[in-house]
């Protein structure tokens, strides 16, 4: 089938617009997770009167550059369509890139790799990176955990875009949706040209936080069901100039540390039982707070010898909200000073940490879940501890219920050799007919989604969402109404085990 054209729109339009801000738009804001589906109502937007135009057209808008969107939009591409990924960033990866963090966890399934994850390891390889270096056999292929190094990932990202000739539009914030009768017919960006629209027959929902749903008027649910809040959010960073076989000497021959069983190069280190006092004692000296080292985890990076990737510091559920914009902003402030009483704390108490510094700052916000949509597959934790199957599976896990939040016991494994999926209707909206969503804000519960959240499954969620946006399109049937397991064998990416 012929790609239809993208269709750059008259500058002159845009410049009568350029400037403008999303001031005095509307959005609507998170729905009950309680309320029933009903028909989403018509909105166009304007600006103080005047029409927004149109900056480009195409068959698929992929709003949000992470690993899920990058997934649909290659895979929607590669089979066909003509694809505009939207990205706030000058960075596609999300939370892999912008957000430092590192490195993928493992579903813990043998063979659970859909092909689009083969594929980008085969170029990670050609990049002389090999994302698979555990040696275990239980986890290999498509168990393990893969080392996708942001700034070779961001590279490849760019790369597999061109190659299938996806449109990025970087630097381009989503504001809004126009919608009509049960279909959303243009996402409002702003960019440097001011508001546009964009135009297409699919959108797909990958901006984590799903905002393209919650402009749209989709209903979601954020935070747990039992206390409100969501989980803990981080602000990543990195450490260069380590010394790291000291680092690991520290660990384990002084502290007698058992949390990793590898040498350098590939080493991590987390507070455990067997670290507990060394960083009391930092709390007690006044080096620390309670909450800088409430969780505390570091990984070495393949192919950034002396680089550590710190997963921390971690911020209160109680201080801030992952669903409230000023207190993101607050949290972001506020990891930054603890970053620093970190540094200073290795540095001062860690042999190989003597000559560090921070190399690298996260650009986003470690935000693990914020809001969910409610499609038409609701997946909960009793789905995960089931180890449930459906006909439409288009993915599968064993990675945890990982809930970061102590004072929430949900945290849990299946036991070994089992599995759950992941149904395509938890993808598809009742409101919509032209919508996919994907990625950490698919609609699930918040026990299921501390386990689909995972990398390696987003990207699985998004490649699927590309071929049955690209199945939808050549077979005239909305996304929404497809049926994932009518797909012919062949082209999907994966097939139930139920
Ligand atoms: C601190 C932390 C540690 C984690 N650790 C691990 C780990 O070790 N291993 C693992 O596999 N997973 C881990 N995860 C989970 C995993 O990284 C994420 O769930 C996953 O990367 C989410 O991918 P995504 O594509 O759904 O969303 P994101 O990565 O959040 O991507 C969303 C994209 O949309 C863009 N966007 C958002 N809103 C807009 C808008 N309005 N307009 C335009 N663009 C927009 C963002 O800029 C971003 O690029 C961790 C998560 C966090 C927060």
């Amino acid at each position: 089938m012929e790609k239809s054209f993208l269709i750059p729109i008259s500058r002159r339009d845009l410049f009568k617009l350029a400037g403008l801000t999303a001031a005095g738009v509307a959005l609507s804001g998170a729905v009950d997770s309680h309320v029933e589906a009903v028909e989403a109502p018509k909105r166009e937007f304007n600006f103080n009167g005047a029409e927004i135009p149109t900056l480009l057209r195409a068959d698929v808008c992929v709003c949000g550059g992470g690993c899920a969107g990058v997934a649909a939009a290659v895979t929607a591409a590669r089979n066909g369509l003509s694809v505009v990924l939207v990205e706030q960033g000058v960075v596609l990866g999300g939370l892999q890139t912008q957000g430092l963090v590192y490195p993928a966890m493992p579903t813990r399934i043998i063979n659970s790799d859909t092909p689009y994850i083969t594929d980008l390891n085969k170029r990670f390889a050609m990049h002389g990176i090999d994302v698979n270096w555990l040696e275990e056999p239980e986890y290999k292929h498509g168990g393990n955990a893969r080392e996708y190094t942001p700034e070779l990932l961001a590279f490849i990202y760019d790369e597999l875009c061109n190659d299938y000739r996806v449109e990025i539009l970087y630097n381009a914030t989503l504001i809004g949706a126009n919608t009509q009768a049960g279909k959303i017919t243009a996402a409002i960006v702003h960019t440097v040209e001011g508001l546009s629209k964009i135009e297409a027959n699919i959108f797909i929902d990958a901006t984590g936080d799903a905002a393209l749903s919650r402009f749209a008027g989709v209903p979601t649910a954020h935070g747990s069901e039992h206390t409100g809040r969501n989980q803990k959010m981080s602000f990543r960073f990195e450490m260069g100039g380590v010394e790291e076989m000291q680092v690991y000497k520290f660990f384990v021959k002084k502290l007698k540390d058992n949390w990793c069983e590898h040498k350098p190069p590939e080493f991590e280190f987390a507070k455990t039982t067997h670290t507990e006092k060394f960083y009391y004692e930092g709390i007690q000296r006044g080096e620390v707070t309670k909450d800088d080292v409430a969780y505390i985890q570091a990984f070495t990076i393949i192919g950034k010898p002396g680089t550590l990737s710190m997963n921390c510091p971690e911020m209160s559920p109680f201080l801030f909200s992952a669903t409230n914009a000023l207190e993101r902003s607050k949290a972001i402030r506020e990891a930054r000073i603890m970053i620093r009483r970190l540094a200073h704390f290795f540095r001062k108490n860690i042999p190989g940490f003597k000559k560090s510094y921070i190399s690298r700052e996260a650009s986003m916000l470690g935000v693990r879940e914020s809001w969910r949509i409610r499609g038409k597959y609701y997946l909960t934790g009793d789905d995960y501890f089931n180890a449930q199957k459906f006909p439409d599976a288009v993915c599968c896990s064993a990675y945890p219920i990982d809930v970061h939040d102590e004072s929430l016991d949900l945290s849990r494994a299946l036991g070994k050799g089992e599995f759950y999926e992941i149904p395509y209707r938890a993808l598809v909206t009742n409101e919509f007919a032209n919508l996919l969503v994907v990625g950490r804000c698919i609609s699930a519960n918040f026990a299921a989604q501390a386990s689909v959240r995972i990398q390696p499954t987003c990207m699985s969620m998004g490649e699927a969402a590309g071929i049955a946006a690209a199945y939808g399109y050549k077979n005239g049937i909305a996304v929404n109404q497809l049926d994932w397991a009518q797909i012919p064998a062949n082209m999907r990416s994966y097939v139930s085990a139920g």
